[in-house]
């Protein structure tokens, strides 16, 4: 199933795709900007991993050193403890029977020392002989075990005897007692995942006190992050040291970051600190005389192997303003980001985006039922709130756990229309008591477009598949619309809260796609054709302009393509909801003004011109010719996909850097 759906519902999903404020108990620590910064800039070179480890089911098919794909021609199958006569892989380690594999030999060179001494190799092979539970992922466990090996190897960790540090070699630990105190998966986890630590390091041996590898479990629970270098899931986790765990959360980030494959880093000066846009700063001396001894030392000796990471400014930043990323899906309302952050992160966040009173426009819109966008006054009926939310986890769950995505797309379509406020029909809205109303920019509509769209992709394939090219058509309508729908909608919200462009931009580069597969499963080669180079020789889109970009520069560019998005998806539109009742009733998914009320109109109206490069080229669209055919229907929304590219593009550039996986494969 879709990974972003995957990331979005699950319980202990960690910091992820989307980059925002937390406010470290202990001597704080935090990032401020060296200089004046415009949007989209690289912060930081990219910076070493102290640890990474690979997702179990990665193992057999990714270099556990540098994390690349393995040569397609190696067996991509766990190598068969039983039958030894197969002969192991090249480079892979033979003492836990291949579970870790190398593409060359001077990356079996880098890593397999710390694999084995670092216990990984053991906890492995217990895995393998089914000593230990074998379905849940050990990566936390794994990149614990490295970590805590490195650590240890420089005299960094804390002796049994002494209390529960606040920090190890930089990242931050504290609240350990209490987190285990408390109770909860957590603390479970952080218990259960200690003893099997303890277990590894002592090679299958009981050994009384597991404090050290509870605090190091700890660490990677609260510093880790998922690597995610191409689509679909996350290859596996990384734990990176001050240089990235010391940005901050907050809810209204202004910067947020990629990982890179790098070459080597052989007595390369891009970890230099006079390669930083950022500094640490902190109230507390210490820590920041340790900094530079521990960066100095550590990082150049860590940084041998595995994903860099690189932070990248997405809104203007002032000299001496503190830079900050997300560690949560901002596409959530306060409560639930609240919610998400503390088990984890052990704070309240109080960033400008929570702390504003009266809340955000972006906040009230994500939580307030639909009667409320007219009265503007937020006082939801919670029971009904909670009521409808857990229905609609139910139904998303149909897919993401039973895969069954039919009766999921059946439970959420129902849902949502008998939750949808009948327009403005106010005897209606009365009648529908004290029912928990949705609107389309609602967080929990946002969830169900998120898996509607997966959930309708994977029926369009499975229709392709079975060569039911009718119903394949259909579902591939239902999932274009609703992938556009969700890229819409975020847009909008993006207009009020702009560091939401990162999670826009994944949204419109995948509603991109999903039209574009459907536009080529439905045509002929030559009618494709036909249509690219006639495209091709209208349209002359100059690259829209990325470096030294102003908030006012990106504003026009973003109105154009949506102005051009909205030209075309007008006449499409009616054809990709035809005979889907919920969708029919989205009057205009673009501008939500038929909303009506507290709806505001976006700061810039549709329509202005910019004097950018990108401003010169216009739009164009087929004029619209009514009772058309299917192929007429396909070049139209053949120009929506490349729009869509386009934007996503356009988007993904400014927050990733021209380099990201989002877009190196994309000829648009
Ligand atoms: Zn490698
Ligand atoms: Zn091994
Ligand atoms: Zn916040
Ligand atoms: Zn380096």
């Amino acid at each position: 199933m879709n990974e972003l759906l995957r990331k979005r519902f699950s319980a202990s999903s960690r910091r992820g795709l989307y980059p925002s404020a937390r406010v470290p108990p202990l001597p704080g620590m935090e990032m401020r900007a060296r200089e004046d910064t415009c949007m989209s800039h690289d912060l930081t070179p990219p910076i070493p991993p102290y640890a990474v480890s690979l997702h179990d089911r990665f193992l057999c098919s990714h270099c556990s050193s540098c994390f690349r794909a393995l040569p397609s021609h190696a067996p991509q199958q766990c190598f068969d403890l039983k039958s030894r006569s197969n002969s192991a892989p090249p480079f892979s380690c033979p003492t836990c029977f291949a579970s870790v594999r190398y593409c060359s030999s001077a990356c079996f060179a880098s890593d397999r020392p710390l694999h084995v001494s670092s216990h990984e190799c053991f906890l492995l092979h217990q895995s393998h002989s089914g000593t230990c539970p074998a379905d849940d992922d050990t990566a936390d466990l794994r990149v614990a075990l490295r970590l805590l090996y490195s650590l240890e190897m420089r005299g960094l960790l804390p002796s049994e005897s002494t209390d529960l540090p606040n920090r190890i070699g930089g990242l931050l630990v504290s609240d350990l007692q209490k987190v285990l105190e408390e109770g909860g998966e957590v603390a479970e986890k952080i218990r259960e995942g200690g003893m099997r630590m303890s277990c590894a390091r002592n090679s299958g041996g009981l050994h009384g006190a597991v404090m050290v590898e509870e605090v190091v479990l700890w660490a990677v629970i609260t510093n880790a992050v998922e690597v995610q270098v191409s689509k679909g899931p996350a290859l596996g986790v990384a734990v990176y040291g001050p240089w990235f765990s010391w940005f901050n959360h907050s809810c209204s980030p202004n910067a947020c970051y990629r990982f890179e494959l790098d070459n080597w880093c052989e007595e390369s000066t891009s970890c230099e600190s006079s390669s930083f846009r950022v500094s640490p700063a902190s109230t507390d001396e210490a820590s920041i005389a340790g900094w530079y001894h521990e960066e100095g030392g550590l990082a150049r000796e860590f940084c041998k192997y595995g994903p860099r990471i690189v932070v990248r400014s997405i809104k203007p930043i002032n000299k001496g303003e503190e830079v900050c990323v997300t560690y949560t899906d901002l596409l959530q309302p306060m409560a639930i980001r609240r919610v998400d952050l503390w088990p984890k992160y052990r704070f309240s966040c109080c960033c400008e985006r929570c702390s504003a009173s009266p809340q955000l426009y972006v906040d009230y819109i994500l939580s307030c039922d639909a009667r409320n966008l007219n009265t503007k006054n937020n006082n939801s009926a919670t029971a009904e709130y909670d009521e409808l939310a857990d229905l609609l986890h139910e139904a998303i769950a149909e897919y993401s756990s039973e895969d069954n995505p039919k009766s999921c797309c059946y439970k959420l379509e129902s849902l949502l229309l008998s939750q949808s406020s009948r327009g403005n029909n106010s005897m209606e809205n009365t009648l529908s008591g004290r029912k928990f109303l949705l609107h389309p920019l609602h967080h929990l509509s946002l969830s169900a477009y998120v898996a509607l769209a997966s959930a309708y992709r994977s029926l369009y394939i499975i229709g392709l598949y079975e060569e039911q090219n009718g119903e394949a058509l259909k579902m591939g309508r239902a999932a274009a619309a609703y992938s556009l729908l969700l890229a819409a909608a975020t847009h909008y919200l993006s207009l009020f809260e702009s560091s939401l462009i990162a999670p826009t931009s994944h949204f419109w580069l995948s509603a991109g796609e999903t039209i574009l597969n459907l536009v080529q499963s439905s045509i002929s080669g030559k009618a494709k054709e036909k249509y690219e180079s006639k495209f091709r020789s209208v349209s002359h889109f100059q690259c829209a302009k990325i470096e030294r970009l102003s908030r006012d520069e990106f504003m026009s560019n973003s109105m154009q393509f949506i102005e051009c998005i909205s030209t075309i998806l007008s006449r499409c539109w009616p054809f990709l909801v035809r005979s889907f009742s919920y969708l029919e009733k989205i009057e205009d998914p673009i501008n939500f003004t038929w909303l009506g009320g507290a709806i505001l109109r976006p700061l810039c109206s549709l329509g202005s011109k910019g004097t950018t490069a990108f401003g010169k080229s216009k739009c164009f669209a087929w004029e619209y010719q009514s009772g058309r055919r299917i192929e007429e229907e396909m070049n139209c929304l053949y120009q929506l996909a490349i729009y869509s590219l386009r934007y996503g593009r356009y988007l993904a550039t400014i927050c990733y850097g021209p380099q990201s996986y989002l877009i190196d494969k994309l000829t648009i």
